[in-house]
């Protein structure tokens, strides 16, 4: 996976491209590489622009990527990658066989496309399910200490008894005799382009390329069960607002036997009544009485993992920022700890009592005349 190349340069669009764009680069390098293609195929570069394009079409996977960089996607990086034991899967290109490839083609270019045709197609034409989308609020310590969510779900789960097929034990079926199993139609028209091929469903078997002999008992001959359960979800700890969790096969259900989708979960952390947070950084203001911050003082500090003693020197002033180390937020990529940062409130009592006066008063005799801040101030101010 070392030099990989950055899937932008890859299809040659900016990094701002609109997803017109994108297809369009796509289709050009896809026509220019494709293996069928004799003069200029090149399966290696085909492969390449195909699982760029796979991400940057998809915007929550794009999202991913422009976070993460490859390391999202790479199966192999171990503890690099941020949702590694999350659920998180990286992509995986079905390489070798271009058959199903030249159908999302088709089916994207509008059969248009030029390479591969339904002779190549996997019969039934079998597709994966939409990508689903949810947001889920975890209280902002969970945030960073990580945490496991059970999140209550509906979804369809391909039939294991029929698999996905509706037929009974997944053989009491035969071929559709009108397309041939292949679930699509292609008819072809002469237009001043030249011929056009288009592709829609097979008008008698509705897309699945079969004829079902005797149903599945367990579905009825549907191929898939709904489901309703919990699903427990390790949320990784140092994951922040916006970011996604890929739960893999909990998207919408394929078509004709196809995978499900998978289930993104976008993460919305909420807001804490003293710690904010700035990248791995946390920050925090403390009150600090106006006498430890002339005498010094050690404070007991809140920090995400607990209290910590910290150290304010004498002479420290108003909104001084003391840092103590390694206490903000884990690293996602495994990269240590970040700080905490203690802004200093100095607070000055509004009400002294006759003792406190006295000492105060003591202070103020033990200033040198002409050395107060106020009388320096005026003595180099000039008009
Ligand atoms: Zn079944
Ligand atoms: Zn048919």
């Amino acid at each position: 996976m070392a030099n990989k190349r950055d899937y932008y340069e890859v299809l040659g669009v900016a990094k701002t491209a609109s997803q017109d764009e994108i297809k369009k680069a796509y289709r050009q390098l896809a026509k220019k590489y494709h293996p069928d293609n004799k003069e200029t195929g090149d399966a290696e570069k085909f492969k390449e622009c195909t699982e760029a394009f796979s991400v940057l079409s998809d915007e929550q996977k794009r999202k991913t990527y422009d976070q993460f960089g490859h390391a999202a996607f790479d199966q192999n990086s171990g503890g690099a990658n941020p949702f590694s034991g999350s659920g998180f899967e990286g992509f995986n290109f079905n390489g070798g066989d271009f058959g199903d490839l030249n159908d999302i083609l088709n089916r994207m270019f509008g059969g248009a496309f030029g390479f591969g045709g339904s002779s190549r197609r996997s019969s039934g034409g079998a597709y994966r399910g939409s990508d689903t989308l949810m947001r889920i609020k975890i209280n902002f310590m969970d945030a960073i200490n990580g945490t496991t969510v059970s999140i209550p779900l509906t979804y369809d789960e391909k039939c294991a008894s029929c698999k996905g097929t509706g037929a009974l034990n997944g053989t009491e079926y035969e071929k559709c005799s009108y397309c041939g199993g292949s679930g699509r139609v292609v008819t072809q028209q002469r237009s001043i382009f030249g011929p056009i091929t288009t592709e829609s469903s097979c008008p008698t078997c509705g897309g699945t390329g079969k004829r079902i002999k005797t149903n599945c008992p367990d579905c009825n001959g549907k191929g898939y069960k709904r489901i309703k359960k919990n699903i427990e979800v390790k949320i990784p700890a140092g994951i922040q607002s916006g970011q996604q969790i890929r739960v893999s096969g909990k998207g919408e259900r394929g078509v004709n036997g196809g995978d499900n989708g998978d289930l993104y979960l976008e993460v919305v952390v909420a807001k804490h009544n003293s710690f904010e947070r700035e990248g791995n950084n946390i920050h925090i203001e403390i009150p600090v009485d106006f006498v430890d911050a002339c005498l010094g003082a050690t404070l007991k500090v809140p920090t995400v993992y607990g209290e910590e003693d910290l150290k304010v020197p004498a002479g420290t002033q108003p909104n001084d920022v003391l840092v103590i180390k390694n206490k903000g937020v884990k690293d996602l990529r495994g990269n240590g700890y970040g700080d905490e940062y203690v802004h200093i409130n100095i607070k000055i009592p509004t009400h002294l009592n006759k003792e406190q006066k006295k000492a105060l008063e003591d202070y103020k005799s033990s200033i040198k005349s002409g050395e107060s801040w106020f009388e320096k101030f005026k003595k180099a101010f000039k008009k």
